[in-house]
């Protein structure tokens, strides 16, 4: 019998949180990717590797396993959804590093479960190889999200508006509680069942935090904190996650969903991607305050255990909403900081750093490669772009680095400003080329966006926006 090491605690705390599940298996499972580094980090045993195909299709199913789709309601795009659940994911099990960390490892793709309605349960290829290129190429850009350990091709058809190869995607995060599991508990006015998630929750996520005299608050505050941090790395990078729907906005702060995001090649705080999102509520610019918004719907979630009286709680979870405006503002003016080789702080930060998104937004700047332009620009002495109001703006900035040496300004921009990113044309290419059976460009871009900050010969092309003509690009939900 097939061991992982498992030690299950969401099933073990929380029954009435999910249903038992058995993966479907599939006909001819074959390995895609194997996340090598991942698996070493993880500390799991050699037998993973070894039969990575049957393990994370689902058709072996570890002994020390207790499969299970977790159940949780979601805000989406606004309107509430009071049951929806994994319906096409289990959670294998749960693992413990080397280090001591906790994560989930889950499957998605893995067929159909009671949550799945009217849904066939599985996912095509394209779609989770992206997952997978998409979420390796955040974490080495410094972003909480979650990870991709193995992708498998199942050997069968999935049906969508064509015939696709199937997949299945195993995945890794620090666990899957969204704010969506808190609604599911809140929505059956179960305070009992609330207050053990918030434990769980503490429990996973800042232990220090279990004994203070308020959990809910302080798991209120610690979910605030993380989430301010993960959108100031989305907006830093102009990465648009495109359907921040409650149910995938985690407790544990990882970026949770890749379906339809993208990244911004022109600088446009309106950009959206997603086929669905026709009134841009996900738009780029927009992401900020939907986590405050999905926070204010956590909050409501927490009221009655925040404090008896729901005026002062009202009142309580307000300030933790309030403090997640400000540490998102600080957040924002100090990646921007950052990205312009700024050191310490001055009054006209603010000012300067959003006088030159209003030009790059005016002149339909190449968000990524403007930033790497501005450091190229300091070390040849020649100015990034040659018009007056550029030149204008160069000048502040010029006078606001002062003395310091040009290059080691330059230097620290580069370490923060990627020179590659997951370029949305060149996903699409690579995902193709995968579909039909070459695995190689795939291979090659993901080599290229392991070191996203570092100039490597012959990936010139990867750090090139889309051409002109390539029109708008559209991505999609639920694939
Ligand atoms: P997502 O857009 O991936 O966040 O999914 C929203 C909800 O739809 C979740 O409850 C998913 O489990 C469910 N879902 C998405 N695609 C499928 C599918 N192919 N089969 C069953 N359920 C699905
Ligand atoms: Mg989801």
């Amino acid at each position: 019998m097939v061991q992982l090491g498992f030690d299950n605690t969401y099933a073990r705390a929380l029954a009435g949180l999910y249903e038992p599940v058995q993966p479907a298996g599939f006909r001819a499972p074959e390995l895609l990717t194997f996340n090598s580094a991942l698996f070493v980090a993880l500390g799991l045993p050699a037998v993973v590797e070894a039969r990575a195909a049957e393990i994370f299709s689902g058709n072996l199913v570890p002994g020390d396993a207790q499969p299970l789709a977790m159940a949780y309601a979601g805000h989406q795009f606004g309107g509430f959804s009071p049951l929806l659940g994994d319906g096409r994911a289990l959670l294998l099990g749960e693992v413990v590093d080397p280090r001591g960390e906790r994560w989930d490892i889950h499957l998605k793709g893995s067929g159909r479960t009671v949550f799945s309605r009217g849904g066939d349960g599985l996912a095509p290829m394209g779609p989770v190889l992206r997952e997978y290129l998409v979420s390796e190429a955040m974490y080495h850009l410094g972003v909480p999200t979650t990870r991709v350990l193995a992708t498998v091709k199942t050997g069968e058809t999935v049906y969508r508006d064509r015939p696709l190869p199937g997949a299945v995607l195993a995945r890794v995060a620090r666990s899957h509680l969204r704010v969506g599991t808190f609604e599911l508990c809140a929505s059956r006015g179960d305070v009992d069942g609330l207050r053990r998630l918030v434990a769980y929750a503490l429990e996973r996520h800042g232990p220090a935090l279990a004994d203070g005299d308020n959990p809910a608050m302080a798991l209120l505050d610690a979910v605030a904190e993380r989430q301010s941090r993960l959108v100031a790395a989305w907006m830093s990078l102009g990465f648009v996650h495109g359907v921040m729907n409650t149910d995938n906005f985690t407790i544990s702060g990882e970026t949770l969903d890749y379906g339809p995001c993208a990244f911004i090649d022109r600088y446009d705080p309106d950009a959206v991607f997603s086929s669905i999102d026709h009134g841009g509520r996900y738009a780029y610019s927009n992401q900020p305050g939907i986590a405050q918004w999905n926070l204010a719907r956590f909050a409501e979630t927490l009221l009655a255990l925040i404090d008896d009286d729901t005026d002062r709680a009202i009142e309580r979870a307000q300030g933790a909403l309030e403090r997640f405006a400000a540490t998102y503002r600080e957040r924002r003016l100090a990646r921007l900081r950052d990205k312009l080789g700024l050191t310490g702080e001055a009054q006209g930060d603010p000012s300067l750093t959003d006088d030159l998104l209003a030009y790059m937004r005016a002149t339909r700047r190449d968000f990524t490669g403007t930033f790497r332009a501005l450091a190229e620009s300091l070390r040849a002495g020649t100015p990034a772009f040659d018009d007056a109001d550029f030149r204008a703006w160069e000048a502040r900035w010029k006078a606001r680095l002062g003395a310091d040496d040009p290059r080691d300004a330059a230097a620290r921009m580069d370490r923060v400003n990627p020179l590659y990113i997951p370029r949305n044309h060149q996903v699409e290419r690579v995902l193709a080329a995968a579909v039909e059976g070459d695995m190689a460009p795939f291979r090659e871009m993901m080599a290229v966006l392991e070191h996203p900050f570092d100039a490597q010969e012959g990936a010139e092309a990867y750090a090139e926006p889309a051409p002109d003509d390539a029109g708008r690009y559209v991505t999609f939900c639920g694939t």
